[in-house]
């Protein structure tokens, strides 16, 4: 085993990462920009590496402050949690080439799921449910772009090769619109992603989000660790998440797994991973693969047991999977609410010094937040601060404690989205389970009126 990992990020994930380095008697080097450098988490690593200022691309972006962190160190494998450089084929190649051993899949899986063309013509491969869409990128000739989303049917989605976080796609629906559209996608994916490629799928008018996460090591073992339901959404972003996914046949879920686990092996891939699907009508789509660690990974450990972040440093470090498919049982139900500094209902970011943090707890209470009262939260970031997790026997002991949960969090200094969660929590669609990925939009649209 590792004698000493470097983590690659900051904030909840960070502290996440260090609390397993800790169990499992690792030393933990903590990288930090300068915005971050009063922060506990940082104070309570073994070591503590200063890689740049505030800016990410000077600092949780920068490859070669990272390397020369884990170079200064002595470090043996660096964690990239999720964010920043957690999906940069270049950086795992980096890592890998300067000595280190990096925590998760090699470069050419990276790569491979990274591009969203190449991610789905491999599931396809693979047996894996993809959406009906293009063969491949669209090609420059209109008439074969008009063919195909004629062959597809309206409305269609032309979607960035490189995409990511929710950016590079939009929705056609008529004929007129379509070859501007594709135009305007390519053009924005070239400037953003740095790949004008895009693709054309069906767009699927209600379905609801729900992922798949899989571990796999090194000696050809892949397992699934059940689904995740995260169809409440904001902007392709996830608000709430819960395990298992209400209402969906254990059959069709065991089905689908198996298919992921069965692509892992085939393509080779180590370490953990998300299988994100569009599921409608009793069937699932495949979207996207996550080569990473998942800010919802939580719900899956309480359901399933098994410690995600512990079991990503295991089999980087050459181990077995400790678990085969048949010892995965899944047990009771978790959500998780994910805590943002930001106004509850017109989400305009809401940095600065939290006066007073008062969190929850008790049975079946989960926080992982990295804030405290008097903690500063730097504007230089992501707006989420922690996540708020519960189980319970049933959903409906889960929704219980979270909203006892709830009703006990205060937080005073900045503004955050705890009162949209507890209005959430006693939503009747939401209570009822089963809601598709517009239903948030819809629910805010509606409360505003
Ligand atoms: P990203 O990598 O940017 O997150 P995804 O491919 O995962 O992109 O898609 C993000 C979100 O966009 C999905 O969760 C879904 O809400 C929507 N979306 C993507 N593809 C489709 C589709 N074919 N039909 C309907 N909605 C889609």
């Amino acid at each position: 085993m590792f004698k000493k990992i470097l983590i690659a990020n900051r904030g909840e994930i960070a502290l996440r990462v260090q609390r397993a380095c800790r169990e499992m008697g690792i030393k933990a080097v903590m990288v930090y920009s300068e915005a971050d450098r009063d922060a506990k988490y940082v104070k309570l690593a073994d070591e503590a590496v200063c890689i740049g200022p505030a800016q990410s691309a000077q600092s949780y972006l920068s490859m070669p402050a990272i390397i020369s962190a884990a170079e200064v160190t002595d470090a043996e494998a660096i964690h990239p949690g999720y964010g920043f450089l957690s999906e940069n084929a270049d950086f795992a190649e980096r890592v890998e080439q300067s000595g280190f051993t990096f925590i998760g899949p090699t470069p050419e899986s990276i790569r491979l799921m990274g591009d969203k063309v190449s991610a789905k013509q491999a599931m396809i491969r693979a047996g894996v449910p993809c959406v009906p869409g293009s063969e491949g990128a669209l090609p420059v000739d209109p008439v074969v772009i008009k063919r195909t989303a004629k062959t597809i049917g309206y409305p269609v989605i032309i979607k960035a090769a490189g995409g990511g976080g929710g950016r590079g796609m939009r929705v056609v629906h008529t004929e007129a619109a379509l070859l501007h559209a594709v135009q305007t996608t390519k053009a924005e994916a070239g400037a953003a992603f740095g790949n004008p490629e895009v693709y054309m799928e069906k767009f699927l008018q209600n379905p609801r989000h729900i992922e798949i996460q899989i571990m796999a090591d090194t000696h050809r073992n892949a397992v699934y660790l059940g689904e995740r339901d995260c169809s409440m959404q904001r902007r392709h972003q996830k608000v709430i998440e819960e395990a298992p996914a209400p209402g969906i046949p254990r059959r069709l879920i065991e089905k689908i797994g198996e298919r992921c686990a069965a692509a892992c092996k085939k393509i080779g891939y180590r370490g953990a991973g998300t299988f994100e699907f569009l599921f409608e009508n009793g069937e699932f789509y495949f979207i996207e693969m996550n080569t990473r660690v998942q800010v919802e990974h939580p719900v899956t450990e309480w359901i399933t047991g098994v410690d995600i972040v512990r079991t990503q440093i295991a089999v980087a470090a050459g181990e077995k999977l400790p678990f085969t498919q048949r010892q995965v049982q899944l047990r009771g139900h978790a959500i998780e609410c994910r805590i943002n500094a930001e106004d509850a209902y017109k989400f305009t970011p809401s940095p600065g010094r939290i006066t007073t943090w008062h969190m929850p707890g008790g049975p079946g209470v989960r926080v992982d937040s990295h804030a405290y009262t008097n903690y500063f939260v730097p504007p230089n970031y992501d707006s989420m601060i922690g996540k708020l997790i519960v189980h319970g026997d049933t959903r409906e002991q889960a929704l219980a404690r979270m909203r006892t949960a709830l009703a006990e969090a205060v937080v005073e200094g900045i503004k955050t989205n705890i009162p949209l969660h507890r209005e959430l929590m006693v939503d009747a669609s939401f209570v009822a389970g089963g809601t598709n990925i517009h239903y948030l939009e819809e629910w805010l649209s509606q409360r505003e009126r």
